[in-house]
């Protein structure tokens, strides 16, 4: 799918949204604080913002956002759940402005944490800056997921292989998928106006993951950390532009 410079410029929008979810979720993380809390922050900035969400109601998900602690990857339910002193917490948001969608997802601290911890988000987070770079126009769409793994096995994580990256636009999860590793072909060439969720998922243990009973939450198979970030990206003339930057 090939979003013309009219959608893009919405996407960016979409995209200023999300970076604002980031940035007042990030500031709201403090021992205390619960993940239902979290998801207060966000829906305040979506009102504020006349934006809709794009994980409320999404099959039946509960929130606007999605808050993982811990050994949990991905969808986690905001709720009771207290943050402590030592967590560490995935939280991935989207917003929608006139029918475009944008995506994110960064995993911060909980006050002081551990050197595994403080490692694997910066792997992480670095992980996707080098699949981000590999967005250019010409090339093929699996060398994102090569260079997210390249980065993470470095350091001695492993990449989840169940969830994987997606086109975004018109909804969320567009085709293709992206994965965060190499699926042992090269894919499709990358072409001016692609727009991308880049979200590596880097597990400090094994990539395998089991999900709870409550039907979404994910976690690693071994109890492990787990980190996730993530940004909407588009392939432009001038190379990658990251739409949900804070
Ligand atoms: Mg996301
Ligand atoms: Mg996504």
């Amino acid at each position: 799918m090939i979003r013309s410079p009219e959608e893009i410029r919405k996407m960016r929008r979409a995209g200023r949204v999300v970076a604002e979810i980031i940035e007042q979720t990030r500031a709201a993380i403090k021992p205390g604080v619960t993940t239902l809390e979290l998801d207060a922050v966000a829906r305040e900035v979506l009102e504020r913002r006349g934006a809709r969400s794009n994980f409320l109601n999404y099959h039946g998900f509960p929130a606007v956002i999605c808050t993982s602690p811990n050994d949990m990857i991905v969808h986690g339910i905001p709720g009771p759940y207290r943050l402590k002193e030592g967590d560490i917490v995935s939280v991935d948001c989207g917003a929608i402005v006139e029918g475009y969608h944008g995506d994110a997802a960064y995993t911060a601290p909980v006050g002081e944490v551990g050197e595994l911890a403080v490692r694997l988000m910066a792997v992480t987070e670095r992980s996707l800056y080098a699949g981000i770079d590999q967005m250019v126009a010409g090339n093929r769409l699996h060398e994102i997921g090569r260079a997210v793994q390249a980065v993470a096995e470095a350091a001695g994580f492993s990449v989840v292989r169940k969830y994987v990256g997606h086109a975004i636009g018109t909804a969320m999860h567009e085709e293709p998928q992206v994965p965060n590793y190499w699926p042992g072909t090269p894919g499709p060439k990358l072409k001016v106006g692609n727009v991308f969720a880049i979200e590596p998922m880097v597990n400090a243990g094994t990539y395998e993951t089991v999900e709870l009973d409550d039907g979404w939450s994910v976690v690693t198979a071994d109890g492990a950390l787990s980190a996730h970030f993530e940004h909407t990206v588009a392939v432009t003339e001038e190379g990658p532009e990251v739409l949900t930057l804070p």
